[in-house]
């Protein structure tokens, strides 16, 4: 019998990223063969994205290739897994009848039933005992589950479900075996990262979880994301300064500049308090890269409440900003309750000024950095040119030969928006 080979598609944030590279690792382990080409496949899983509109129109364009597919191949098996799957998946059996198993994020388990004949139980809720294999030097490791916190906008706790913490004993089973297959950096991921702990027996904070991933030999670097401004506490904070291998490099998403917005959203602080909370990561961690995340054109969001994200941007000058159109979610408070009422050439104008506001503070940011020495994690290499980031998360391509996983020193001689370039340190006077 030929080997099953299997086709997994993936959009949307780190940690449907993970969930895909976790799904991998427990294919591979029964045997099955990954390909990138759809038509080769036996089985094909979508992870899909339901943050915004336009990521499920990606996955429903897909839908449509493979329907067409299942006619010539009426074996071909079909799993949906991700944030496109709520509690209940009639409307998508009705819509979608080319599928064959619908599956809510991490849930692996209705997704083996299309692999035929015995296997082994992968075991338990998140599979905790099955590891993606690493694929470069730095991991993303999940290490809570869910969000408690309804934004009104946000389809997030309707899918994923509630905050769910891993126990931190498994956490560090898993960086350990990441780091005997050449992990230097990991990445712990949750939807509000600091909401890490909480509902374990001894209640550790991040805090508490980074010292024990610091003290693994091999780890040379931990980030974490994404952080939520009411969460994110002075302690854990000062985890974050005290501790060598945490790298001063924040996601810290504001979604808006005016505190009316803000508030309509229930995001649980004002802008004042997020303005504190960002003095205090500088006064701590001077220099620290921060990005952040904008909403433009959510409900009732007038010209003014606009023009005081913009210039909470210029203030606070972040080192990226990802900005969104609002796109109503089905189910959501914002979507039951408050119509979508800034027009669609509106929340593209707002979108391209945020744009403008945050390649032009990015491009400033990144001109501070040339003439520095900068420590980079090598993470690829591309064409001749080796390619890495900075301990404030900024990408460095090299005129360095280097080994991928390695820990240089390099001077930073040009700096573009998006990234910079770096030079062996005594070779600085010579450019
Ligand atoms: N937990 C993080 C936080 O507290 O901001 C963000 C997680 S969310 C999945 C990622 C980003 O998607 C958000 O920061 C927000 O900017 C954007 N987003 C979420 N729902 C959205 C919506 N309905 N329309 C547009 N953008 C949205
Ligand atoms: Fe969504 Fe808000 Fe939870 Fe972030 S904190 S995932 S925006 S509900």
């Amino acid at each position: 019998m030929s080997t099953t080979k299997y086709y997994l598609w993936t959009v949307g944030c780190q940690m449907n990223k993970a969930d895909s590279e976790k799904l991998a690792a427990g294919f591979d382990r029964l045997g099955l063969k990954a390909t990138d080409r759809i038509e080769r496949a036996d089985i094909v899983v979508l992870n899909t994205c339901s943050v915004r509109q336009h990521a499920e129109d990606r996955a429903y364009s897909k839908l449509g290739r493979i329907r067409d597919l299942k006619k010539q191949k009426p074996d071909l098996k079909v799993a949906v897994m991700g944030c496109m799957v709520g509690l209940k998946t009639d409307e998508l059996e009705k819509r979608f009848p080319q599928v064959d198993v619908f599956a809510r994020p991490q849930q692996f388990g209705p997704i083996m039933e299309l692999v035929e004949g015995p296997h082994e139980d992968l075991g338990g809720e998140f599979w905790p005992s099955t590891y993606a294999i690493p694929e470069g030097p730095a991991a993303y490791v999940p290490i809570v589950h869910g969000c408690n916190k309804f934004c009104t906008y946000c389809i997030v706790p309707y899918r994923r479900g509630r905050e769910k913490s891993r126990p931190m004993d498994e956490i560090v089973r898993e960086v350990n075996y990441l780091a005997r297959n050449g992990v230097r950096e990991v990445t712990l991921l949750g939807q509000t990262v600091e909401a890490y702990g909480h509902d374990l027996e001894s209640q550790p904070d991040l805090g508490d979880l980074m010292r024990e991933v610091s003290a693994i030999e091999r780890i040379a670097r931990i980030r974490f994301l994404t952080s939520y401004p009411k969460d994110m506490t002075h302690r854990i904070l000062e985890a974050v300064a005290e501790l060598p291998k945490v790298m001063e490099c924040f996601s810290l998403p504001v979604q808006a500049g005016s505190g009316a917005v803000l508030e309509s959203m229930r995001r649980g602080y004002t802008v004042g308090e997020y303005r504190e909370k960002i003095a205090e990561v500088r006064k701590l961690m001077p220099g620290a890269g921060i990005t952040t995340d904008i909403i433009v054109g959510y409900p009732g969001e007038t010209e003014a409440d606009f023009e005081e994200t913009c210039a909470l941007l210029e203030e606070l000058r972040f080192d990226k900003v990802h900005v969104a159109a609002y796109s109503p979610r089905p189910g959501t408070i914002a979507w039951r309750k408050m119509p979508d009422d800034v027009p669609p050439g509106e929340k593209a104008r707002r979108l391209h000024r945020v744009e403008a506001i945050e390649a032009r503070i990015s491009q400033e940011i990144n001109d501070t950095y040339v003439g520095t020495v900068q420590e980079i994690l090598i993470e690829g290499i591309r064409g001749e040119q080796a390619f890495g980031r900075t301990r404030t998360g900024k990408l460095v391509h090299l005129d360095i030969p280097a080994r991928v996983g390695s820990l240089i020193n390099a001077s930073i001689v040009h700096a573009g928006p998006f990234s910079l370039r770096g030079v062996e340190p005594n070779a600085l006077d010579l450019v």
